[in-house]
C-alpha cells in the first residue's frame, strides 16, 4: 500500500488503520499479450490460481462491474462491486513497479549507461535518436534527454501506465521532448510523419525479469533490430549473461520431490506413507523457483560446481547466435565435491555500457562480484535488496551424483521465455533436453509451498504423533483438505475407515495413486469436496475423527484454511456426537516489527534520480485502495524481520463448536519500548490439533521471538504483512502504545482487523 506522506502529522491521532481480509488475487497475469510480474505473493505457483481469480464480471451502471470471486474462509462465491477499471488497477498495485523504481542501484546504471551511449555517438558526430521501449514512468527517456539525446521516442503497451507516463513527463516539463506513443514496439511504424521519423540509434528498454527473458526480451529485441534500429545502433543494456550453480541440496528439494513418510519414534524406519514411483521419478515442475537467494541459510548449499556463465545475450541481435529464441549449451566442470546435483542456482548480470564497465548483477551475495573477496563472509546487506529481480532454483529432472573433481557437463536451455537445465556425465551419455513436464500431477495440483509442507520434518512429527495417539481400529476419519497425504497414513496407521474429500479430479487422481501405492484401498474412499449431500448410510458408519491439516489449495493467508471450520459444518450429519475435531482452535497472532526492505513494494517513491513521480505514487495509491488488501501473504523467511515486541494473541477461535452467528471481537494495546523503527505487523495463525501444547502447526515463528532480533519464520508457510501507511519511530522518552482490535465475521468469513499507534505527549510526526 502506497503511504500518502502526511507532515505535521499528529501521531496520537494516526488514523486507524482498517482493513479486510479476503480476496487472493493472480499470478503472472497476462494482458495485451505479455506478463506482467505481479507481486511476490503468487510467484512461482506452478498453476494458474483460476479458481481463485475474479471469474465472473458483469456490467452494471457506466462505471461498476460486479466480480464474482471466491471466499477462500466460507467457500462460497461472492458478487463484490468493483469500479470498471479494477482488473488493471490491481494489476498495477500488485506489479513490482514500485520496487523496480526503488531500486537505486539499476537506476543510476540505467543513467550512467544512457549517459556513456549518448556521449559515444556524439562523439562520432552523430544525432542521438533514442528508442525507449516500455517507458513505464517515462524515467528512462527523460533521462535520456537529460544525457543530451537529440530525439526521444518511447512507446508503452500497457495502458493506464502509457497513461501515468503522458501526466509525468508532463509534470517534469518533458512532455515536448519525449513523444509518447501508446503502443507495442512491435507495433510501431517508421517513416516520415510515423511513430518514428527514422530508426533510433539508441535503444533502451528494461524488459527482463527474474529469468531474465520471462517478459519477452527475446522477441521484443529481435523485432527492434530488424525493424526500429539502425545498424550499428547501442543498447542500454548492451549484453546479458546468465549464470548457474549446481548445487545439492535436501532442504530446496523439499520443495519438489515428496519423501516417503518415516516412523523414525521407536528406531524401526517403518515407511508411514510411501511415494508412488510415478510421483518419485517425475520430471517436476517446469515452474522456475524464484527466491531470496541471499536469505537461503549457507548450511542448505553445498556448491558442486562455481557459478558458471551459460548463456550470453547480445541484445543488438547482431550476432545472430546470441540471440536465438532457443538453444542449448554445454558447460563442462569438475564437481567441487562428490555429492547429488539437486538443483541449478541462477541469476544474470547485465552490461549498461558498451564495454563492460558499468555491470549490474543479481547474484546472491556469496557471489556478488561487488564482495568478491567475502564470499560467504559478506551479508545480504552489502548488496542492493530488490524484490522485482531476485534468484531462481531450477529442479533437474533426475537427482544425478558426481564425484569430486571427475568432470560431468551442465546442459543448459532456454526458449523464448524460459530456462532449464540437466546434467551430462559424459558425452556419449543421450540426456533430454526437452523442457520438463509433470507427469505425475503431484507437481500440478501442488505449490511448491505446498510440497514444502508434505516434507516438513516439524508438521510430520505432529501430525503421526496425534494420529496415532488418537487413531483406533474404530476411528472412522473425514478428512477435510486438499491433497490431505497424512490421513491417508491415518488409513495405514489403522484407522477403520477414512474418508478424503478433494476438490479436484486432478487430487482426486493424485491421492488414488498414493492410496494404491500404500495399499490401502479397501479402507480409503474419495468424497467430493462438497460432502453436505452425501448420506450417513454412504458411509462404514458415522465419523469419529474430523481431521484436516489444515491446509486448501485456495488459501494465500494463514487464517484462509478456516475454511475446514466451515467444511465441517456442512458434514455434522456425518459425524458421531462425540466425534473428535482436529485441529480444535486457531490463534490468531500479530508481531509489531521492523520489516528491513519489505516496505519499499508499497512505499512512494516521490522522486527518482531528481524526476517527480507523485503521478507514479497515486496511480499506485489509488489502485491500492481500490483493489488491494491491507494484508499481503509474503513468505517471511525471505525478508528480514525484525521483532519489536512479544507476539501478541489477537484471537482465538474454538473450532469445536458450530460456527457462530454473531461477530467475535476483541481489541487490545501493547506497550512499545523497544527503540526504533516500527513500520508494520506480520500476522499468522497457529492450529492447536488438540489441546495439548505441543499438537501445534505453526505458520509462523519456529523459535522463541527475540526482541529487536530477526524473526525466524516457517518456510512452508507465508505470513499476513499488513504495512503501516506511516512507520513509527519509537523512542523511550514518548512510550507508544500499539492499539489492535480483530473481529471475526463469521456469515461472511471476514476478518477485520485494526490497528493505530498511540504516541503519548507528541504532537506531530
Ligand atoms: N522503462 C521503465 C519501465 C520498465 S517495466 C523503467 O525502467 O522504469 C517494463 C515496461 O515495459 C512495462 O510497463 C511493460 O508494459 C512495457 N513493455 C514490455 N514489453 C513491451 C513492448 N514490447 N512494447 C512496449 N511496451 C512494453
Ligand atoms: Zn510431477
Amino acid at each position: 500500500m502506497v503511504q500518502r506522506l502526511q507532515c505535521c502529522l499528529r501521531l496520537s491521532s494516526l488514523p486507524t488503520l482498517h482493513f479486510h481480509s479476503f480476496v487472493p488475487s493472480s499470478t503472472k497475469v497476462q494482458d495485451q499479450g505479455f506478463f506482467y510480474n505481479t507481486s511476490r505473493d503468487f510467484r512461482s505457483h506452478p498453476r494458474p490460481l483460476t479458481n481463485i481469480l475474479p471469474i465472473g464480471k458483469k456490467q452494471v451502471g457506466r462505471m461498476n462491474v460486479f466480480t464474482q470471486q471466491l471466499n477462500p474462509i466460507t467457500g462460497k462465491l461472492e458478487w463484490g462491486v468493483q469500479p470498471e477499471d479494477y482488473d488493471y488497477k490491481q494489476e498495477v498495485a500488485r506489479s513490482a513497479y514500485a520496487d523496480m523504481l526503488h531500486d537505486q542501484e539499476r537506476n543510476d546504471k540505467y543513467y550512467e549507461g544512457l549517459r556513456r551511449a549518448v556521449a559515444q555517438l556524439k562523439a562520432g558526430g552523430q544525432e542521438v535518436r533514442v528508442l525507449d521501449i516500455g517507458t513505464g514512468t517515462g524515467l528512462l527517456s527523460m533521462m535520456a534527454v537529460s544525457c543530451g539525446a537529440d530525439v526521444v521516442t518511447a512507446c508503452e503497451a500497457f495502458h493506464p501506465m502509457a497513461e501515468c507516463a503522458r501526466k509525468g513527463l508532463k509534470q517534469n516539463g518533458f512532455e515536448d521532448k519525449v513523444k509518447l506513443v501508446p503502443k507495442r514496439s512491435t507495433e510501431l511504424e517508421v517513416g516520415p510523419g510515423k511513430d518514428l521519423e527514422q530508426r533510433a540509434n539508441l535503444l533502451v528498454a528494461e524488459l527482463l525479469d527474474t529469468e531474465l527473458i520471462g517478459e519477452g526480451a527475446i522477441d521484443t529485441y529481435r523485432h527492434a533490430r530488424d525493424n526500429l534500429l539502425t545498424e550499428d545502433a547501442l543498447l542500454v543494456p548492451s549484453e546479458g549473461t546468465v549464470y548457474a550453480q549446481v548445487v545439492s541440496s535436501e532442504m530446496l528439494q523439499r520443495w519438489n520431490r515428496i519423501s516417503p513418510v518415516k516412523d523414525h519414534t521407536n528406531g524401526s524406519q517403518q515407511v508411514l506413507l510411501d511415494v508412488p514411483s510415478v510421483v518419485a521419478r517425475c520430471h517436476g515442475a517446469a515452474a522456475v523457483h524464484d527466491l531470496q537467494l541471499s536469505q537461503v541459510p549457507r548450511h542448505w548449499l553445498t556448491p558442486l560446481s562455481q557459478p558458471l556463465p551459460v548463456f550470453r545475450f547480445d541484445w543488438s541481435g547482431r550476432k545472430a547466435e546470441e540471440l536465438p529464441y532457443d538453444r542449448t549449451t554445454r558447460t563442462t566442470f569438475l564437481p567441487l565435491s562428490s555429492g547429488q546435483c539437486d538443483a541449478v542456482l541462477m541469476w544474470w548480470e547485465v552490461k549498461m555500457d558498451q564495454e563492460g564497465d558499468v555491470n549490474l548483477s543479481c547474484a546472491p551475495y556469496w557471489a556478488h562480484p561487488d564482495l568478491a573477496h567475502k564470499g560467504w563472509k559478506g551479508s545480504s546487506e552489502e548488496i542492493p535488496w530488490r524484490d522485482h529481480w531476485m534468484q531462481a532454483v531450477y529442479y533437474l529432472p533426475q537427482v544425478r551424483s558426481v564425484t569430486h573433481h571427475t568432470p560431468v557437463s551442465l546442459l543448459s536451455c532456454h526458449d523464448e521465455y524460459s530456462l532449464w537445465f540437466n546434467i551430462q556425465k559424459d558425452d556419449s551419455e543421450l540426456v533430454n533436453t526437452e523442457r520438463p513436464v509433470c507427469e505425475c500431477g503431484v507437481h500440478i495440483v501442488n505449490s511448491r509451498t505446498r510440497l514444502g509442507q508434505l516434507n516438513d520434518p516439524r508438521r510430520i512429527e505432529v501430525y503421526t504423533r496425534v494420529l496415532r495417539s488418537l487413531v483406533t481400529p474404530d476411528s472412522v476419519i473425514l478428512a477435510l483438505g486438499d491433497g490431505c497425504l497424512m490421513a491417508i497414513m491415518a488409513a495405514k496407521l489403522g484407522a477403520r475407515h477414512v474418508y478424503l474429500t478433494e476438490g479436484s479430479e486432478a487430487n482426486r487422481r493424485v491421492a488414488q495413486q498414493f492410496i494404491v501405492t500404500n495399499d490401502v484401498q479397501h479402507k480409503v474412499t474419495i468424497l467430493p469436496q462438497d460432502v453436505s449431500d452425501t448420506l450417513l448410510s454412504q458411509l462404514v458408519a458415522p465419523v469419529t475423527i474430523a481431521f484436516s491439516e489444515p491446509f486448501f489449495s485456495t488459501s494465500l493467508l494463514p487464517w484462509h484454511s478456516l475454511y475446514c471450520w466451515y467444511m465441517r459444518n456442512s458434514c455434522i450429519h456425518l459425524m458421531d456426537s462425540s466425534a473428535t475435531r482436529i485441529p480444535s482452535s486457531v490463534t490468531i497472532w500479530g508481531l509489531p516489527v521492523a520489516y528491513r526492505d519489505l516496505w519499499k513494494i508499497r512505499s512512494p517513491l516521490h522522486q527518482c534520480n531528481g524526476f517527480k513521480m507523485d503521478i507514479f505514487d497515486k496511480l499506485i495509491e489509488s489502485a491500492s485502495e481500490e483493489a488491494d488488501e491491507r494484508v499481503e501473504p509474503h513468505p517471511l523467511w525471505e525478508y528480514p524481520t525484525r521483532a519489536k515486541s512479544q507476539p501478541i494473541q489477537l484471537l482465538t477461535l474454538d473450532l469445536t463448536t458450530t460456527i457462530p452467528e454473531a461477530p467475535i471481537s476483541k481489541e487490545g494495546t501493547m506497550a512499545l519500548t523497544t527503540e526504533g523503527l516500527v513500520n508494520g505487523m506480520a500476522l499468522w495463525a497457529d492450529w492447536h490439533l488438540t489441546d495439548q501444547d505441543q499438537d501445534v502447526i505453526t505458520t509462523g515463528p519456529i523459535s522463541p521471538v527475540v526482541l529487536d532480533q530477526n524473526v525466524e519464520w516457517d518456510t512452508y508457510s507465508r505470513q499476513g504483512v499488513y504495512l503501516f501507511r506511516q512507520p513509527i519511530n519509537i523512542n523511550k522518552d514518548l512510550p507508544s502504545t500499539l492499539q489492535y482490535s480483530i473481529t471475526f465475521q463469521p456469515l461472511d468469513g471476514m476478518l477485520n482487523f485494526e490497528f493505530g499507534i498511540e504516541v503519548k505527549g507528541r504532537e506531530e510526526g
